[in-house]
């Protein structure tokens, strides 16, 4: 399965917005979104005028970065959200919120997408009851996403179960400390999504 292999920090300078690649790294002052508020390369800093195509190319990129997905696997989606009923951006969103490495992250057991997508490929997870390793599935609502019983005695998921029973999940996650398992209540509405992008200009682009 192929992936983004390169630098990630130029990602976010690129976007011009913190996408959170990196896990505890965004949070300090170390970020380079922080420290080189510029897009990077030689030209970086110099004036350039973005057209029309040129903000809608970077909300697509700025999607597939945050969620690390490449270009043919974000084309599919895009295919698939336009087959759904209603708006195809919100679709489009809602199926990439539902992929299987992004709701172990939403859930706290990764700092970041790219680590929850190591512990998917590593069997740490099971959907209903059966062991799922692959980063891309799509979870549907009545699904529950659970932390292997061989899993939950490993030093690295301690202190995400800990931090888990006070944090958060999303609405559309319905999570159980004690069984350290989250049931999918329903697909997220955009609302439920905290991604700043303009989904709307990734269909414009795609529709061209
Ligand atoms: Fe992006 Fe995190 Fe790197 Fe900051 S530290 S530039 S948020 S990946």
């Amino acid at each position: 399965m192929a992936r983004y292999t390169g630098a990630v920090c130029r990602l976010c300078r690129r976007e011009g917005q913190k996408l959170f690649l990196k896990g505890d790294r965004c949070y300090t002052d170390k970020c380079a979104a922080d420290r080189r508020a510029y897009p990077p390369g030689q030209h970086g800093q110099g004036r350039v005028k973005v057209s029309e195509y040129g903000t809608q190319l970077r909300e697509k990129q700025k999607a597939k970065r945050y969620y690390g997905v490449l270009e043919s696997q974000f084309h599919k989606y895009f295919v698939e959200a336009s087959r759904r009923p209603g708006k195809t951006g919100e679709n489009l969103l809602s199926l990439l919120e539902t992929r299987l490495d992004n709701v172990v992250y939403r859930l706290g057991f990764a700092m970041s997408r790219a680590e929850a997508r190591q512990l998917v490929l590593h069997g740490h997870f099971t959907v209903n009851g059966r062991r799922v390793n692959i980063p891309s599935y799509l979870v549907k609502p009545g699904l529950v996403v659970a932390l292997s019983e061989a899993s939950r005695s490993l030093d690295k998921f301690k202190s995400s179960i800990e931090a888990n029973s006070s944090r958060k999940a999303p609405e559309w996650l319905s999570y159980d400390a004690n069984s350290l398992s989250a049931s999918i209540v329903s697909y997220p509405r955009r609302t439920e999504i905290d991604f700043p992008v303009e989904e709307q200009m990734i269909i414009e682009l795609y529709s061209k």
